[in-house]
């Protein structure tokens, strides 16, 4: 399973971080970082979460 994110689309709200720290992180501006685009076993339902807690829709699976 892979996540992408779309920084131009990213208003910093920061929810993907909260319930995916080992997949996201923020740059200084707020912006989503994808720390690990193929997400490791046990954290899917997390990454699941984050794309789908994304105010922006910012994030997508695939
Ligand atoms: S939840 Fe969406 S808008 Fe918020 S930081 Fe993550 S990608 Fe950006």
């Amino acid at each position: 399973m892979r996540v992408e994110a779309e920084p131009d689309v990213c208003i910093g709200a920061g929810n993907c971080v909260l319930s995916a720290p080992e997949v996201f992180d923020q740059d200084e501006d707020g912006i989503v970082q994808v720390l690990q685009a193929e997400v490791p076993a046990g954290q899917e339902d997390a990454a699941r979460e984050a794309v789908e807690r994304c105010p922006a829709r910012a994030l997508s699976l695939g």
